[in-house]
């Protein structure tokens, strides 16, 4: 998916949170940061995506291939296990949002290792295609969401 696309989604996923959690601002914060960061995070694998298209991460570029083993559950969990240590709310915030890549991903025809190293193919639930009528759809949708969810609330209608 596109990055704007996974932009969306993570946006919709924030705002549901926000609407539902009872934490601190400064946890809202938090988790809003890192929800963003993995999000963006995943695509490191990828030469053409925003984050990956920096040059020091060709190296990274050279050993894993695209939509491989960083897009996988695996990784996913194990990152975030690793700042549960440092911090439980960046954590979380960070799994939903690698969470919300994988998922995205997932349901387009390209697919990811969502299953790796145990099933070592990638996998795709729909062929919907990147960049295509169906994800600008999908984008557009969402996109509306957003919006009524942010705005939405301050609007009455008497
Ligand atoms: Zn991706």
């Amino acid at each position: 998916m596109l990055f704007r696309s996974h932009i969306v989604f993570s946006l919709f996923l924030y705002l549901f949170y926000l609407d539902l959690s009872q934490a601190s601002f400064a946890s809202k914060v938090v988790f809003g940061i890192f929800l963003f960061l993995a999000t963006i995070f995943v695509d490191i694998d990828s030469r053409k995506s925003k984050i990956g298209n920096h040059w020091f991460f060709r190296p990274f570029q050279w050993v894993v291939s695209h939509r491989g083993m960083v897009h996988s559950l695996l990784f996913a969990f194990f990152l975030s296990f690793l700042l549960f240590l440092v911090d439980q709310t960046a954590s979380l915030g960070f799994f939903v949002g690698y969470l919300s890549h994988l998922f995205l991903d997932f349901i387009t025809r390209e697919g990811i290792f969502l299953f790796w190293p145990l099933y070592r193919k990638k996998i795709s639930l729909f062929g919907v295609k990147t960049g295509r009528i169906l994800e600008e759809i999908f984008f557009v949708l969402v996109l509306l969401v957003d919006i009524w969810l942010l705005f939405g609330r301050f609007i009455t209608f008497v």
